[in-house]
């Protein structure tokens, strides 16, 4: 699929560090998720490179926080148009690494960009205080400044949008950066970071290091323990998050981390049942199942409970599932193995104890050579079931019965994880206290779509800490300094 790109230079398999394209001594294979074919071999780097992108991303920092915003702003700008202009080579480089349906990857190229303006609108707003005295020959002013060197750790679901959530920010403050994409999907990395570089980022500013699973680890723990990185954002799994907190703790380094969700949707009697069988599918079943964000345990109130499963019974056998370059696939592959592995335990677990099997239920026959999970519905899911408490990661709907609010609340709440939940009401009063007693960092109301570059996202318990986008994003890459003036 790769060889149709109107613009072949978008396809680098080279890390880039200090504004020079690196081969290293070693590569790893990048295949596609919906054939097993192989589509590059990428620069395998290790911790030693990680050094040499220290090094250049501090050395480049003095100059790039002395900008003024605007300017700053202004290669951002170049940046977001030039991904804007190669949307469909984006697009298809990721398709073919991930495998989302291209209308999706489309769909994130505008996404991904659409925080690289917004950050670099928001840089020229890091608005400093002056705090009024309480000493006539003092004054006091706090100050916002770029922290320093940072580090992105991103994960293969949006192998553009979790990168330009987090850079663009850095960048904007006037931070340099270090990205280390996943292992699956480093060329629509480097094909952002060729953008980059054709946008005028300066030497060092940007760097991307690429590695297989293994050299991620040595990757990671280099730039953990750097005392000049002064930053780590990662967006995966809360089990690697802990790994990469507790390597953090040395050098006592700010971290954003945007982590596991387990999400409740929530449909109550009162509920537009089409509008939340719509809702559903979007969340549930776009990029296969694959957002932390996706609907993860579907509750729906007994006095709907079979009308909605009937619903969306019938919408689930109208998805099509297949290669994402095919036209009107709009369910893709799972990333790898494991995925599918994963996808099929929770599913024999379910049926195993219990659940009723309503649509789907095994891997796609007939896909080539592909990781394919049938879009599937469970029915009189419990509590009791591996769905309930871990995040599925795939195209499977559990859908559990409830009774009550009280009843619904807590058992939408009983997970260590709290970032994205939804429920479908009417009613006004329900709409401002079920909004208030989920334990999520974000609630749709009536929506499954939440995610857009002006909002904070994120999550609370064990999803994570911090924010990204919104005007909060920037906050994560800036030290507030206190300036005390005497002698006045
Ligand atoms: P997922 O479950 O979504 O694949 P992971 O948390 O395993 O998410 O991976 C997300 C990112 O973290 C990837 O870039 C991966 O290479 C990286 N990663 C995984 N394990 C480690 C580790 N021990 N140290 C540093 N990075 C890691």
């Amino acid at each position: 699929p790769l060889a149709a790109l109107d613009d072949a230079s978008l396809l680098k398999t080279q890390s880039l560090i200090n504004g020079e394209w690196v081969a290293g001594g070693a590569r790893f294979a990048v295949h596609d998720p919906a054939t097993g074919a192989l589509l590059a071999e990428v620069a395998n780097l290790g911790a030693a490179d990680t050094e040499a992108a220290i090094a250049a991303a501090n050395a480049a920092w003095p100059a790039w926080r002395s900008k003024p915003a605007k300017e700053r702003a202004a290669i951002l700008m170049r940046w977001h148009s030039l991904l804007i202009k190669h949307t469909e080579d984006l697009a298809r480089i990721m398709t073919a690494e991930q495998g989302k349906p291209l209308a999706e990857a489309r769909g994130e190229v505008a996404y991904g960009a659409s925080f690289i303006d917004w950050f670099a609108e928001e840089g020229k707003r890091v608005y400093g205080e002056t705090i009024p005295t309480t000493d006539n020959n003092k004054r006091y002013i706090a100050i916002k400044q770029a922290m320093g060197v940072c580090a992105a750790i991103t994960p293969w679901n949006f192998p553009i949008a979790m990168i330009t959530r987090k850079v663009a920010p850095a960048l904007a403050a006037g931070c340099t950066v270090i990205i280390k994409p996943a292992e699956q999907t480093p060329l629509s990395a480097l094909a952002v970071a060729e953008l980059a570089q054709r946008a005028g980022m300066p030497a060092g500013v940007l760097n991307v290091l690429t590695g297989d699973g293994e050299q991620s680890i040595a990757i990671g723990k280099a730039l953990c323990e750097s005392d000049v990185v002064r930053h780590l954002s990662f967006t995966g799994s809360t089990e690697v998050g802990r790994i990469l907190m507790r390597q953090c703790a040395p050098t006592i380094k700010k971290l954003s981390l945007e982590l596991g969700g387990n999400a409740p949707f929530i449909v109550f009697d009162d509920a537009d049942l089409d509008s939340a069988v719509e809702g559903a599918m979007a969340s549930k079943y776009r990029n296969a199942g694959q957002t932390c964000v996706c609907a993860n345990r579907l509750y729906v109130q007994e006095g709907v409970y079979d009308a909605f499963v009937t619903k969306l019974a019938a919408k689930v056998a109208g998805l099509k599932l297949g290669n994402g370059f095919e036209p009107g696939v709009n369910l893709g592959p799972l990333i790898d193995a494991q995925a599918l592995a994963k996808v099929e335990s929770h599913v024999a677990d379910a049926l195993a104890k219990g659940a009723r099997l309503v649509a789907g239920g095994k891997p796609a026959e007939g896909q080539g050579g592909g990781q394919f999970y049938e879009p599937t519905l469970l029915a009189d899911v419990t509590s009791e079931m591996l769905c309930a408490r871990e995040e599925t990661f795939g195209p499977v709907a559990p859908v559990f019965r409830f009774q009550t609010e009280t009843e619904v609340i807590a058992l939408a709440n009983d997970t260590e994880f709290g970032l994205a939940s939804y429920f479908y009401s009417r009613d006004i009063g329900r709409i401002f206290r079920v909004g208030e007693a989920l334990e999520y960092g974000m609630v749709g109301v009536n929506t499954g779509l939440i995610s857009t570059a002006e909002v904070p996202f994120g999550g609370v318990k064990q999803s994570g800490l911090g924010r990204e986008g919104s005007r909060h994003g920037i906050e994560d890459y800036v030290e507030l300094k206190y300036l005390c003036l005497g002698d006045i």
